[in-house]
Order: C-alpha cells, then sequence, then structure tokens
C-alpha cells in the first residue's frame, strides 16, 4: 500500500491525541491520527469526568487553568455537549493532617488565581447535613467541574475531521523508521504514513515509542476503579473528595452515585485487561458509606476500571524528545489527564507548530528521566496497591 503524506502523525486517539489533532488542524495543518481501538475507547473514555483543580500539583496549575477555561467554552467551541457541570469539589479533611494540607494549598493557589474556601465542621455541617464520618474541615473550589467523559475525544475527533483531520480508528501502529527529517509508520492493516513531526499520544503505551528513540521512562500502568448506583432522588450537586483519594464521589445527572477511591490495582498491561477485585468493592463501599450511610440501600450496578500510565512522580511527560528533532511526547498522565487534556492539546499544538507555547511546561520534560526520580513513598503507598508498589520501587 503507498504511503499517504502529512504535516503531523498522531499515534493514540484518546483525549490528548483528539484534542492536539483539532487543535493543529485548527491552524491549518494536514494531521493523520491513529487508533488501533476506538477514539476515546481506553482512559480517556472511562473516567470519573472530575476536573479537578483542587489539590493539583502547583507546577501544574497554569496548565489546569489555562485547561478549564478551554472547558468552559468547549461545548460552544466543538459545537455538541460533553456534559460539562460546573458543579463545585468539596476536598474533605479526614484528620488533622489532610486539615494542615488543604489549608497550605488555599493559600498556595491563589498566586495562581484559582480561589478555594475554607470551611469548618459547622459550615460544612449546613451545607451538607447528611455528611458523616470523621470529618475535620473541608476546602471548596466553585471553579471546579465535571463532564461526561465518553463524550469528548469524540467530539474532538468529530471536530477536528470536519476541519480535514483524518482520524483513523481501528489502525494500530506497528513500526516507526526514521525517513529522511520525518518518520515513516507501518500500521497493523498493511497501510503506511508518512509524517514530517510525529506526537506520541499512546497512552500507558507511549513509554515503549519513547524508548526506541532512547528515551526510556519508568511508566508503568494502573487501574482507578469506578463504581456506579442506580439512581436515587437528588440530595448531592458537587464531587466529594476526601484529600487522601480514599474516596471520591457524585451524582450523576441522572441520579446514580458514580464512585471511585484509591489504592489503584494492578493491570493486566500485555493483553490490555483491567478487572477490578472484589475486594476493592468491599473497601470503596465501606468508606463511601462511612461518609454518606443514607445511601446503603442503593443497589450497586457495574463497576470498572480502566489501563492508565504513571510515574513515580505522579506528573506526566509532555514535550519535545530529547533525542530525535520533529517527536514529541504526551504520555502517562497519572490519573489526572482528562481536566488538563484540552490545554496539553493546545499546548503541543503550539510546540509543534510556532516551537513555544505561553504555558510553563518545563516541569514535565522527559529529560528528567536521565537520572533517577524522587518517589514520594508514603504517598505512592496510599495511591497504588502493595503488588505494584512492588514493580515501581516504592514499598
Ligand atoms: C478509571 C479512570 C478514572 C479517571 N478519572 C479521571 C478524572 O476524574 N479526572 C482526570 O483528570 N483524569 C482522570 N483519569 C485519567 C484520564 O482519563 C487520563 O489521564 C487521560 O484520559 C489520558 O489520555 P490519553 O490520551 O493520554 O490516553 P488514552 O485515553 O489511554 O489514549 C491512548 C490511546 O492510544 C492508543 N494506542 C496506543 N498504542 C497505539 C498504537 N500502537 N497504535 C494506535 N493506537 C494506539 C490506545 O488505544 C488509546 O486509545 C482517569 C483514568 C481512569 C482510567
Amino acid at each position: 500500500m503507498s504511503a499517504g503524506r502529512t504535516d503531523v502523525a498522531i499515534i493514540g486517539g484518546g483525549l490528548i491525541g483528539c484534542a492536539t489533532a483539532y487543535y493543529l488542524a485548527r491552524r491549518g495543518r494536514r494531521v493523520v491520527l491513529l487508533e488501533r481501538g476506538f477514539v476515546g475507547g481506553v482512559s480517556s473514555g472511562v473516567n470519573f469526568g472530575n476536573l479537578r483543580l483542587q489539590g493539583r500539583h502547583l507546577e501544574q496549575m497554569p496548565l489546569a487553568l489555562r485547561a478549564q477555561a478551554l472547558w468552559e467554552g468547549l461545548e460552544a467551541e466543538l459545537g455538541e455537549s460533553v456534559e460539562f457541570w460546573r458543579q463545585g469539589h468539596l476536598f474533605v479533611a479526614l484528620n488533622e493532617q489532610h486539615a494542615a494540607q488543604i489549608e497550605a494549598f488555599h493559600h498556595e493557589c491563589r498566586p495562581y488565581g484559582l480561589e478555594t474556601e475554607l470551611l469548618d465542621r459547622h459550615r460544612i455541617a449546613e451545607r451538607w447535613p447528611w455528611l458523616r464520618g470523621p470529618v475535620v474541615s473541608a476546602s471548596w473550589s466553585a471553579r471546579d467541574a465535571t463532564v461526561n467523559s465518553r463524550l469528548v475525544s469524540p467530539a474532538y475527533a468529530r471536530a477536528a475531521r470536519a476541519l480535514g483531520a483524518d482520524i483513523r480508528e481501528g489502525v494500530e501502529m506497528t513500526a516507526i523508521a526514521r525517513e529522511g527529517a520525518g518518520f515513516r509508520l507501518a500500521c497493523a492493516d498493511g497501510s503506511e504514513v508518512l509524517c514530517d513531526v510525529l506526537l506520541n499520544s499512546a497512552g500507558a503505551w507511549g513509554g515503549a515509542i519513547a524508548e526506541q528513540f532512547g528515551e526510556p521512562t519508568p511508566v508503568f500502568a494502573a487501574g482507578p476503579v469506578q463504581l456506579i448506583t442506580e439512581a436515587t432522588g437528588r440530595f448531592l450537586e458537587n464531587v466529594i473528595h476526601a484529600v487522601d483519594g480514599s474516596i471520591i464521589f457524585r451524582q450523576t445527572q441522572r441520579g446514580n452515585i458514580l464512585i471511585a477511591g484509591h489504592p489503584r490495582v494492578p493491570v493486566d498491561f500485555a493483553n490490555r485487561r483491567s478487572r477490578v477485585p472484589p475486594r476493592k468493592l468491599a473497601t470503596n463501599l465501606a468508606r463511601m458509606l462511612e461518609l454518606a450511610p443514607h445511601l446503603s440501600h442503593l443497589t450497586l450496578l457495574r463497576s470498572w476500571t480502566g489501563i492508565e500510565g504513571y510515574f513515580p512522580d505522579m506528573i506526566p511527560v509532555i514535550g519535545p524528545s530529547r533525542t530525535t528533532p520533529g517527536l514529541f511526547h504526551a504520555f502517562g498522565f497519572c490519573g489526572h489527564g482528562l481536566q488538563i487534556g484540552p490545554a496539553v492539546g493546545m499546548c503541543l499544538a503550539e510546540l509543534i507548530l510556532d516551537g513555544r507555547t505561553p504555558t510553563p511546561i518545563e516541569c514535565f520534560g522527559i529529560e528528567r528521566f536521565a537520572k533517577p526520580v524522587t518517589a514520594d513513598r508514603a504517598h505512592l503507598a496510599a495511591e497504588f496497591e502493595g503488588t505494584l508498589l512492588d514493580k515501581i520501587g516504592a514499598s
């Protein structure tokens, strides 16, 4: 099969690949996106939908705030609903250490332009009278929001297609070779793509592509577990999130309760399968009922997880390759990629077309793995099950 030539080829049609394709196409570039399944079929379409600003790594704040502004205008921009809902987000401290954390963040995030409100137990009881458990204090962020993640990547892909991008679903990239100053991609269906610029947005699989270009990373895969109950009468307008991530829940627009909570579980990466171990159902439900015992009568409808890429320092890789001109990486979003996704796509389009982006993203550079990264072991132990910790050497 003869090779089609394009300006930019993108490997992976999750939110990152689809958003980048859209912003490149909007600026008139020829784009081919290769997705081996369906766009948004992996992490990007199965997530909790949380557009959380509170509690972010401070170095992510400029990117996160740029993303939130894009989310706020996204339905108008793409011309379809993604069920964007400015629900607000209550970060709940379950002990004094959490309380100190939210208080510190309240002061630290202000210079970046994020306002949070600190609430003591009495204020919490006034606004959420049904909330039980060892709640010490909380922090409220009115600008935090949610979306229906299943709708987002397809909406970006359709809008990119309308601008001329070639979005190919069911096409797996199987080999990459350097060709002059560009790249030649071979695909499982026998097709080839020639491109000047290549974006590696292959999610948890991005590490293998980077490694091929002499940029090994400590990326590993894990599954954040989600549960959903039957619908019930409206009692909750916002996201409730324990500071340690042990429980996160919200009520969907239909009334179902969507529940998540650390630690994340191992996945079968080789076979691309992820399962929810029954022990997780028990721990997540027990934690939620501690805070919301009035939900104990609800039927659990479904549980699922996904395959997400993580790094031990819990921030993604975003930026140019340090070994290969024309190659860009954006993978391993550590469970936070939905919220920042639109801004990551915008920044990548700027990097590719202008050679720079006004948003500070230097901390995400792949070169940080040239030397061993320091992992916060105690933090990782709360976020990942033990067998995963063994793999990343953070026991
Ligand atoms: C259950 C769950 C809950 C989450 N909750 C939240 C949340 O509430 N808020 C938040 O901000 N983030 C959340 N996240 C994280 C967020 O979903 C991800 O960080 C984000 O979707 C990553 O997008 P991506 O495009 O990098 O990866 P993906 O969506 O995984 O996309 C990568 C794509 O690359 C494709 N691919 C890989 N290799 C090839 C190849 N060789 N050829 C062709 N295609 C290839 C894959 O098929 C895949 O579709 C959650 C994640 C999960 C799994």
